[in-house]
C-alpha cells in the first residue's frame, strides 16, 4: 500500500511580497529587476509579488500591468484613486496569501538584498523583523532630524512601545498578517499596530538607500497627516492633558476666588461688582475647563470602541482543540510550519 504524502511536505512555504507603488514610472523597471533576481536567489521559498497601484497618474500602471502580464506571481491592485501609502500597504496585506509577507517600497529605498536576512530570522521563529534605518542618505537634514523627534515623541505619549527610526519595511508572519486582518480601523498605522499585535520581534539594522529616481511622493502636508495618525491612534494622552491642564487652571482659579473674597473682606481695595465679576469668571472657567476634560475621557474611550480592534491576542492555546475555545474573541491563529 503507497502511503499518501502530505501535500504540504512537496510544497515550499510561500513569501509574499507587498509592493505599494504611486508614480512611480522612473523607478518601476529597475524595481522589477532587483525583485527578479532577488527571487531568483530564494531557496526552498515560493515568492508571490503583490503590486498595489494607489490611483499613479503617470504611466506606472500600464508598466505593471505588462509586468504582471509576463509574470504569474506578479498581481496587481490598482486603486480608484489615490488612497496613501498605508492604504494600499493594507490592501496588500489583506491579499496576500503567503506565510510569511513583506511590506517594501517601489523606490528601491529598501534594498531587497535584506529581505534575505529577514527570512533567517523568521525560520528561527521570529513574527516580526522590521528594518531599522542606521543610515539615511540623500534625504534632507529636515526630514531625517523631524523623523527622528517625531518617533521619540511617539514613543513618549504611546502606551505602546514603538521601535524608533523604523518604517514599514518588515516581514510579518501570517499570524501576525490575521490579527492585523481583524483591525478594522481606518486611521492606519501600519508600523504602531504590528508593535501592538505582540508576538516574537526583532530589529534587524540596515542602511537605507537613496531614492533610485523620482521624489518622494510624501510631501510635507502628508507628513504631518501621518504623524498625527500616529500619535492619535495609539495615544488618548492628548485627551487626558486637557483633564491636567483643567485641573491646574481649576486649581489657580479657587486661589483667586479666596484671593478675591479675601480683598473684599478683610480690605479696602475693592471696586464694587468687582467681587462677584471674579468668582463668576474663575468659577465658570474652571468648571467649564474640567468639564471639556471630562468629556475627553468620555471620548477617549468612544474612540477606543471604535477602533473595535480584538481585545487580546492569543499567540497559542494549549490543550484545546486546534482552532481554540469557541467564545475567543482573539482571531484564530494558527502558526505555518517553515
Ligand atoms: N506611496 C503610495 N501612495 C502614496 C504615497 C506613496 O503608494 O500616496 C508609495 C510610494 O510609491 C513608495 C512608498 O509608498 O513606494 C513610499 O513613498 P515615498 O518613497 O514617496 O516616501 P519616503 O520614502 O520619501 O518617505
Ligand atoms: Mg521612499
Amino acid at each position: 500500500m503507497t502511503v499518501p504524502i502530505e501535500n504540504k511536505a512537496l510544497t515550499s512555504p510561500l513569501l509574499t511580497l507587498v509592493i505599494p507603488c504611486y508614480n512611480e514610472e522612473e523607478v518601476i523597471a529597475e524595481t522589477i529587476k532587483r525583485l527578479n533576481s532577488f527571487c531568483a536567489e530564494l531557496v526552498n521559498l515560493d515568492v508571490e509579488l503583490i503590486v498595489v497601484d494607489d490611483g499613479s497618474r503617470d504611466r506606472t500602471r500600464e508598466l505593471l500591468k505588462s509586468y504582471a502580464a509576463e509574470n504569474a506571481n506578479v498581481r496587481l491592485i490598482c486603486f480608484a484613486r489615490n488612497f496613501g501609502h498605508q492604504i494600499a500597504v493594507t490592501a496588500g496585506i489583506d491579499a496576500a496569501g503567503g506565510d510569511a509577507v513583506v511590506l517594501i517600497d517601489a523606490d528601491l529605498q529598501d534594498p531587497p538584498e535584506v529581505i534575505h536576512a529577514m527570512i533567517a530570522k523568521w525560520r528561527e521563529g521570529y513574527d516580526v523583523v522590521y528594518a531599522t534605518r542606521t543610515e539615511r542618505p540623500g534625504e534632507s537634514a529636515f526630514k531625517i532630524a523631524t523623523a527622528r523627534g517625531f518617533y521619540r515623541l511617539l514613543n513618549k505619549l504611546s502606551d505602546v512601545a514603538i521601535p524608533l527610526d523604523t518604517g514599514d519595511f518588515r516581514l510579518m508572519s501570517r499570524p501576525v498578517v490575521d490579527t492585523l486582518r481583524a483591525m478594522p480601523e481606518h486611521d492606519r498605522f501600519v508600523r504602531g499596530m504590528v508593535s501592538w499585535v505582540g508576538f516574537k520581534q526583532i530589529a534587524l539594522p540596515y542602511k537605507r538607500a537613496q531614492r533610485f529616481a523620482g521624489v518622494s511622493k510624501y510631501p510635507l502636508r502628508k507628513m504631518l497627516r501621518f504623524a498625527i495618525d500616529g500619535i492619535l491612534s495609539f495615544s488618548t494622552k492628548p485627551l487626558q492633558m486637557s483633564v491636567a491642564l483643567g485641573m491646574f487652571c481649576a486649581f489657580f482659579a479657587l486661589l483667586g476666588i479666596v484671593y478675591a473674597l479675601y480683598l473684599r473682606v478683610f480690605t479696602h481695595i475693592w471696586v464694587e461688582g468687582w467681587t462677584a465679576l471674579m468668582i463668576a469668571v474663575l468659577f465658570l472657567g474652571g468648571v467649564q475647563l474640567i468639564c471639556v476634560g471630562i468629556l475627553g475621557e468620555y471620548i477617549g474611550r468612544i474612540y477606543n470602541e471604535v477602533k473595535n480592534r480584538p481585545l487580546y491576542i492569543v499567540q497559542e492555546y494549549v490543550g484545546f482543540n486546534e482552532a481554540g475555545p469557541e467564545m475567543s474573541r482573539s482571531p484564530a491563529v494558527k502558526k505555518n510550519d517553515v
